[in-house]
């Protein structure tokens, strides 16, 4: 297996390493280099810029405007952004939403929504969870009832991601309770300006809004807007997770956070301590499997061998990586770090502090960074995921 990259694919990287360079704000850059908050102008911001290059959709075929990248060249793509500080894609419409579209959804239906996705005009939300399914997904209560030409739906969802953004939200809803849970779900894409659409924002532990719930009270939805048949959502829902769980492994933007933390192991002068140095090179050593975990992949897909089922494996290494980082900048900073304050995380900030001006933020991304073990299914449940599918357990 050949893990190298080609001639051409590294021409490739240099023409995106170049691009990214000339078009990404240097102010965002600066945001995601230090842990800043990111706005909602930030991260549209980017996604326009994309969208106006076709890249937004960078993992889309031609067929729908995309580039038709391989998945050799989308790793690459994702690398050098990640690389250069711009923000993560957002991924529930490019990445989510927009593969079931294409796959599923009427002609109709592509020509209606992806355009809006691709050029970043378009915010989507994802309406998985409720209260009490989350693990699990399959006994989702959110009732949607088929009258004429639409849907009444009722019900409730929870951790939205940036749902107070949200243009449109893609559902898992119930249209029937016959038969096994996962059989009577549906897939629904739902305008949140609908009228009985409201959003509730929950604050996370480092004082941000980041996840909402979404409440639905006699919500009329246009049939036109059911991906596929009635019924079938499930198994569309599970096409869909496949693709958040390879991305939240996230491994490049890995990679920065550990030159992160070593520029700040280095300024509080611990660089050299061997106990974090051990630590620091364990991360390091982790974050090399962990790629070359990803170049398997690729190298798998290029030869055009059957893809490696392994985006559980590559979430749980991906997921508790980006905690590990968090933490030892926190050891790295020490004392410095502890306290924590919700405005440090603003750009430009410039209030009381003691010691260096990057530490002040720390404490915030550290909070942050507890999610990854739980979204996009939790550690536990893909461990159980694995156990049966690869270890047959
Ligand atoms: C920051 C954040 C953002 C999110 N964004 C979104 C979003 O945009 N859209 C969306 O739809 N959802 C979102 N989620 C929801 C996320 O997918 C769920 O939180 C996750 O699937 C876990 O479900 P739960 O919270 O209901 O926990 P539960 O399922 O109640 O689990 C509670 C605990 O029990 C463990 N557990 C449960 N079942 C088992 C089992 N069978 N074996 C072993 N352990 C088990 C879990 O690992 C966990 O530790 C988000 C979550 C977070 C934290």
């Amino acid at each position: 297996m050949d893990l190298n990259f080609t001639p051409d694919e590294q021409a490739f990287r240099a023409e995106i390493r170049a691009w990214v360079a000339a078009n990404l704000p240097q102010e965002i850059s600066h945001k995601v280099h230090n842990a800043l908050r990111l706005t909602k102008a930030d991260l549209q911001g980017w996604a326009r810029i994309l969208g106006k290059k076709g890249w937004h959709g960078f993992a889309w075929p031609k067929q729908f405007g995309g580039p038709g990248w391989n998945s050799t060249q989308r790793h690459l793509f994702e690398e050098e952004c990640a690389l250069a500080g711009a923000p993560r894609i957002v991924p529930f419409g490019p990445v989510m939403v927009a593969p079931v579209i294409m796959a599923f959804g009427t002609p109709e239906q592509q020509q209606r929504f992806l355009p809006g996705i691709m050029s970043g005009e378009v915010w989507w939300s994802q309406g998985y969870s409720e209260p009490g399914s989350g693990s699990d997904l399959a006994s989702v209560k959110t009732r949607a009832v088929r009258q004429g030409d639409k849907y009444i739906v009722n019900g409730q969802k929870t951790w939205t991601t940036l749902g107070q953004y949200g243009d449109w939200i893609f559902c898992l809803v119930r249209t029937s309770t016959e038969g096994k849970p996962q059989t009577g779900i549906s897939f629904l894409l739902i305008d949140m300006k609908s009228p009985g659409v409201t959003v509730r924002p929950i604050v996370l532990l480092d004082g941000e809004p980041e996840v909402n719930e979404v409440f639905f009270d006699n919500v009329e939805v246009p049939a036109d807007q059911l991906i596929g048949e009635e019924n079938k959502g499930w198994s569309y829902a599970k096409y869909l997770l496949a693709h958040e769980r390879t991305g939240i492994a996230d491994v490049n933007r890995s990679k920065r956070e550990l030159e992160r933390l070593k520029r700040i192991a280095k300024a509080e002068g611990v660089y050299d301590d061997p106990r974090l140095r051990d630590q620091i090179a364990l991360l390091e050593v982790d974050i090399v499997a962990l790629e070359m975990m990803v170049l398997r992949v690729l190298a798998a897909e290029k030869s055009g061998k059957q893809p490696l089922e392994i985006a559980g494996l590559l979430k749980i290494r991906g997921s508790e990586i980006q905690q590990r980082y968090a933490e030892l900048m926190m050891l790295a900073a020490g004392s410095f770090a502890i306290p924590f304050i919700h405005d440090a995380m603003e750009a430009g900030w410039q209030g009381d502090h003691v010691g260096a001006a990057y530490c002040a933020p720390l404490a915030g991304s550290y909070f942050n960074m507890r999610k990854t073990t739980i979204y996009g299914g939790s550690n536990e449940v893909q461990r159980n995921i694995i156990a049966q599918s690869l270890l047959g357990v």
